[in-house]
């Protein structure tokens, strides 16, 4: 261990892209270690909700990413033979994950964040002086402070809990269509959903959330829901096939042992929401503020996790408690779902479940 770092960040999806960005713009020596390389397909849906496209273009320096991005307006859900829409106001944006990352990847490096691609950090360790070791098949890194932002579920993660849980697998891959309206749609069936939306002309985004005993395929999630199998019909494959597993609901969980937790290696939002690449972003750039205090000299190692514990709780966690409400709702028996929708079709019910979804960015300040 030659060199000591200020940050270690773990992961360098958007959460720790974010993290690693803003430290070093914090004036940090951070390191970034991924275990995997980009450019990469990812499961995800690619919706990339307003809150977010601010710090988007704060953390790359720059808009052309999200200039580009087609524009989605509304939301539709087909549910049991309905269609419930949502105004998305502000519109989102389309970014592909096979983009995203790799931009922010770039960015880290131009704020001069030491990047290492292929490198799993096999466990982190505190060390008697305070410090962290952070163990690598190859080197062994040191750091005053480290972020965990392995995702959802990692060789890190905190808990191998919830086992029990209902296992549901993300499955996603890109195909041409014509004419697809600038919408984000929400099939979903008994046991999922499969979300569609535009991401460039002519080429749409399919990512779907499905009960592993109800479909391990997307031909298998298509079959599901007529309208979804009806459109599919005329899909040809312009991108390799990516899956996920499992995608499990934990308790949020912002620290474990002196380590902080960001992404949805601290919560993970339901997907419908599409706001887990803005909490994401915006935890990431949470916990590199909070060890900013920490590494300046104002307050404590475990004071700084206080404080992110604190922002964490008051701007994204009402998000995370809502989304889940609202995927409980779309759980209930057929009859209580359509009067549930009935009532969230009106549109200022329809506005709010949008914005109680959402991160609170404002609160950032
Ligand atoms: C089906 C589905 C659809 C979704 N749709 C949307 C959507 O439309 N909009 C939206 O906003 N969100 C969506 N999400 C959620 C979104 O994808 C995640 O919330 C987001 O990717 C979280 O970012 P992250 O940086 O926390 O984790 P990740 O993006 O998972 O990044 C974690 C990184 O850590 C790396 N890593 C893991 N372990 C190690 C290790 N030991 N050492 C080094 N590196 C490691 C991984 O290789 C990875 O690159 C969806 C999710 C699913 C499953």
């Amino acid at each position: 261990m030659s060199c000591i770092f200020d940050i270690a960040v773990v992961g360098a999806g958007p959460a720790g892209a974010s993290a690693a960005i803003s430290a070093a713009q914090n004036g940090q020596r951070v390191l970034l270690l991924e275990a995997g390389n980009f450019p990469r397909h990812k499961v995800c849906g690619e919706f990339v909700s307003a809150e977010a496209l601010e710090l988007v273009e704060k953390l790359l320096a720059s808009d052309s990413l999200v200039k580009a991005a087609p524009r989605i307006f509304v939301a539709r859900m087909f549910v049991d033979g309905r269609l419930v829409e949502f105004p998305v106001r502000p519109a989102a944006a389309s970014i592909p994950r096979y983009d995203l990352d790799p931009a922010f990847w770039r960015a880290a490096r131009a704020q001069g964040v030491e990047c290492s691609a292929e490198t799993r950090v096999q466990a982190v360790r505190r060390v008697p002086s305070g410090a962290f070791s952070i163990e690598t098949q190859a080197v062994d890194f040191a750091a005053r402070a480290v972020i965990n932002a392995t995702g959802r579920w990692s060789n890190l993660s905190a808990t191998v809990a919830a086992l029990d849980q209902p296992r549901s697998i993300g499955l996603k891959a890109h195909f041409f269509e014509t004419g697809a309206a600038p919408s984000c749609d929400l099939y979903f069936f008994d046991g999922g959903y499969c979300g569609v939306q535009p991401i460039a002309p002519n080429l749409v985004n399919v990512s779907a959330m499905v009960r592993a005993e109800v479909a391990r395929t997307l031909e298998g999630v298509f079959a599901q829901n007529p309208r979804l199998q009806e459109r599919s019909l005329a899909w040809s494959p312009a991108a390799p096939r990516v899956s996920t597993a499992p995608l499990i609901f934990r308790e949020t969980t912002t620290s474990l042992d002196g380590v902080l937790l960001c992404g949805d290696a601290a919560a993970f939002i339901d997907p419908f929401a599409g706001d887990g690449i803005s909490m994401a972003l915006h935890s990431g750039s949470l916990a590199a503020a909070s060890l900013n205090l920490f590494l300046r000299g104002d307050i404590s190692l475990e004071g700084a996790i206080k404080h992110y514990a604190e922002r964490h709780r008051t701007m994204l966690q009402p998000a995370l408690r809502n989304a889940a409400q609202l995927r409980r709702l779309l759980h209930l028996p057929r009859l209580l779902r359509g009067a549930a929708l009935s009532l969230m079709s009106l549109s200022p019910i329809a506005r709010l479940a949008v914005h109680q979804t959402r991160a609170r960015t404002s609160e950032a300040a």
